[in-house]
């Protein structure tokens, strides 16, 4: 398979160009820690002439039928379909995924831009009666107008395509500050729309000093809301700078899932969805399974049985096609994975899988089981973004529950039962976002996702993902007759 890695540049106003100051930063491997490529760092004037760009734009594209935005924007889901083999191949060169999960998620974006397209030509208004004579109040959706939006480096196509989609189906124009760690598949996706005819300023691909451009953009009076998917800190951040200049925001931040499993479970079922989800990107996932809640009589089979699957993990390079699980994204993953499970030991924990790094060249970690982890480790408390798998024993529902509400996040929550009347309980008393129960109930496009608390606000897909960019506008009309 070539290794042939495109250069990003940035997209300003349908043109793909460098920067102003022509300064480009280097793309690592994350498999063989190679320099592979590089992208344009955009200065202050770069994102000046992107805002020109999408206020301009945006008063044009505001008011095309949406039944011409669906032709293209399903114009554009069937590009990336054909090219999804080299989109595919360009994300595991940058991100380290395995070349399936990265096909899947290609064209998983498809989907997404479809959802959106078809959706577009649904957001009604309505028609609501009035307490007065001949009047007519008429309440109609407007697009909230140009977006900033900033998406992570775990899924390059999926986090993008979910802003640019709603956004774009909506009517907004949107300056997406992408992610620098895995920028070409992102650049990708953005080729597909303006091959299929999105006129320009309505999308554009910015790249550089992330806090640099959210501190520019943010408050910048063209921008009318922010859309941010990355960690809690960061995002803390942005949304107070938000709410300084009045600006809506929808933030996709961290989670903690906890994934219970009670003794009345089908535990190879569970066990078969909790490893495949644990392991799936490395755990870089937002919503994979990490605090492993296991009830006391299941314990035991439960800890040897996640050992015993994580054997069949196939560590490699994720463009071998029997590569299970890639390395992670960058070093500073890694460094992050080893300081937890450092702390995890030095406070007591057991390793009973993994607990190194593989290697010395490629950020290679393995599935590292944990038992007797200590409440106050960092693990317990912070997002492990890893293949890492503290698990703990508990005995009642009570008990579970506390500890599931236990830490400020709330983006998704996993548990494993028979009987209805305990997955009740879960589902009425989890403080979360997203609950499945006795399977991973990955979000669809058609379902809300979105977290509550420190996990952030806002939806994204779903028709609520369309409704984060439209205000309802109330028109209340007297007429003479
Ligand atoms: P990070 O918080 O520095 O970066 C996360 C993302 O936010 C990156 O894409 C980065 O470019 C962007 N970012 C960072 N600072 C920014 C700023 N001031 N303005 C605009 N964008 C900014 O950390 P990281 O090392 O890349 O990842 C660490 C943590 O981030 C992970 O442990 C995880 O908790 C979280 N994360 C979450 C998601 C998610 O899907 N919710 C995705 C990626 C990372």
């Amino acid at each position: 398979m070539s290794l042939s890695y495109p250069d990003t540049s940035l997209f300003i106003n349908g043109k793909w160009r460098s920067a102003s100051s022509n300064e480009w930063s280097n793309v690592i491997n994350p498999a063989t820690e190679e320099i592979v490529g590089k992208f344009a760092v955009a200065q202050t004037t770069d994102l000046d002439e992107a805002l020109d760009a999408a206020n301009l734009a945006y008063k044009t594209w505001k008011k095309v039928a949406p039944f011409a935005r669906y032709k293209i924007m399903r114009a554009a889901a069937e590009l990336l379909r054909q090219r999804a083999d080299n989109v595919a191949r360009i994300m595991t060169i940058e991100q380290g995924k395995p070349i399936a999960e990265a096909k899947g998620e290609t064209l998983l974006g498809a989907d997404t831009i479809d959802w959106f397209a078809e959706e577009g030509r649904r957001a009604y208004g309505r028609i609501i009666p009035s307490q007065i004579q001949n009047v007519n109040q008429i309440v109609i959706k407007e697009p909230v107008g140009p977006v900033a939006a900033f998406s992570p480096w775990n899924f390059p196509i999926n986090q993008a395509v979910r802003k640019i989609s709603g956004a774009i189906a909506a009517g907004c124009s949107i300056i997406l500050k992408g992610p620098e760690d895995t920028p070409a598949s992102c650049a990708e996706l953005v080729k597909v729309f303006s091959d299929a005819g999105v006129p320009e300023g309505v999308i554009n691909l910015v790249y550089g000093v992330p806090s640099d451009i959210s501190n520019y953009l943010i408050p910048h009076p063209f921008i009318k809301k922010i859309s941010f998917t990355g960690s809690t800190v960061v995002g803390k951040k942005l949304a107070s700078l938000a709410a300084e200049h009045m600006k809506l925001s929808t933030m996709e931040l961290g989670g903690h899932a906890p994934a219970i499993v009670f003794n009345d479970a089908d535990l190879s079922s569970a066990l078969d969805v909790l490893t495949a989800q644990k392991f799936r990107n490395a755990g870089q996932v937002c919503v994979a399974p990490t605090r492993f809640l296991i009830q006391d009589e299941l314990y035991d089979q439960f800890v040897d049985g996640y050992v015993e699957l994580s054997k069949n993990v196939k560590l490699g390079n994720g463009l071998d096609v029997d590569t299970t699980m890639g390395p992670l994204a960058h070093d500073r993953r890694l460094a992050a994975v080893e300081e937890l499970v450092k702390n995890a030991v030095d406070l007591g924990a057991t390793i009973r899988s993994g607990g190194q790094r593989v290697g010395n060249v490629g950020y290679f970690y393995p599935p590292t089981v944990m038992t007797d982890v200590p409440i106050s480790s960092r693990i317990m408390n912070e997002e492990p973004f890893g293949p890492i798998i503290p698990i703990s024993s508990f005995s009642s529902i009570d008990e579970v529950l506390t500890e599931a509400n236990r830490l400020p996040y709330g983006l998704s929550a996993y548990a494993y039962t028979s009987s209805s009347e305990i997955a009740d309980r879960v589902g009425q008393e989890i403080e979360s976002g997203i609950i499945g129960i006795n399977h991973h109930g990955q979000p669809a496009i058609e379902t809300p996702f979105g977290g509550i608390q420190d996990s952030g606000h806002g939806k994204e897909n779903g028709v609520e993902g369309l409704e984060s960019y439209m205000h309802s506008k109330l028109i209340s009309h007297k007429t003479t007759a």
